[in-house]
């Protein structure tokens, strides 16, 4: 077990509806030096590439993406919620289906963070079934910019969101991948990565 899956197997809990709650150590309280290690290896991971901004979604992934985004000596931009944010000239909208509050979220990046010559790693906590990863690629789209890859934390293997992103094409690395996990025995079986 990689350091990513031994901490969910110590500290995460199997939620009904497959959902996993990482709060004591990624979603509400935050342990900073995993964080650190999070972010060496996708910077060690995606390290043969020019990557200019790491792109991520408010508000979980920001922690994360701030990590990686240090590592690699790039700025962060994070696609924010539209309710909490007016912002001024040209912007990229994206909708995306929220995963644990149901819903729909329309994200919104500023024209001024985004521009056709960046290249960007998208980063996220968890990887479900990829609406908020499909919108922040529609966002670098609509930009101009490239999509470098695409970096998750938590990826549950058995919903769709992986078999979709990788299935278009983009480079996608998950760190620990799900593959089936029960909420009455809280047992969590991981998918064999290299
Ligand atoms: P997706 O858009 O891929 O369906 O869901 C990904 C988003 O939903 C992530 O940004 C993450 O915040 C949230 N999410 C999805 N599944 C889980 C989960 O099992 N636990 C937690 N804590 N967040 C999740």
């Amino acid at each position: 077990m990689n350091f990513i899956e031994k901490r969910i197997v110590e500290d995460g809990i199997v939620k009904p509806g497959h959902v996993l709650k990482v709060d004591s150590f990624l979603n509400h309280q935050i342990d900073v030096a995993l964080l650190d290690e999070i972010g060496k290896e996708f910077a060690r991971r995606f390290e043969n590439e020019t990557i200019t901004k790491v792109l991520t979604i408010e508000a979980s992934g920001i922690a994360v993406a701030c990590s990686v985004a240090r590592e690699l000596g790039v700025p962060v931009v994070f696609a924010r919620k539209s309710g909490s944010v007016n912002l001024d000239g040209d912007t990229y909208v994206a909708e995306v289906e929220s995963y644990t509050h149901k819903g729909t979220n329309r994200v919104i990046v500023s024209g001024k963070y985004l521009c056709p010559e960046d290249r960007v790693l998208i980063v996220d906590d968890f990887l479900a079934n990829g609406c908020a990863l499909q919108g922040l690629i529609s966002i670098v789209d609509s930009a101009g910019a490239e999509v470098v890859g695409c970096g998750i934390v938590i990826e549950k293997g058995f919903q769709e969101g992986g078999y979709r992103i990788r299935n278009l094409g983009f480079r996608l690395e998950s760190l620990a991948i799900i593959e089936s996990m029960d909420a009455q025995t809280g047992r969590i079986v991981f998918r064999a990565q290299e």
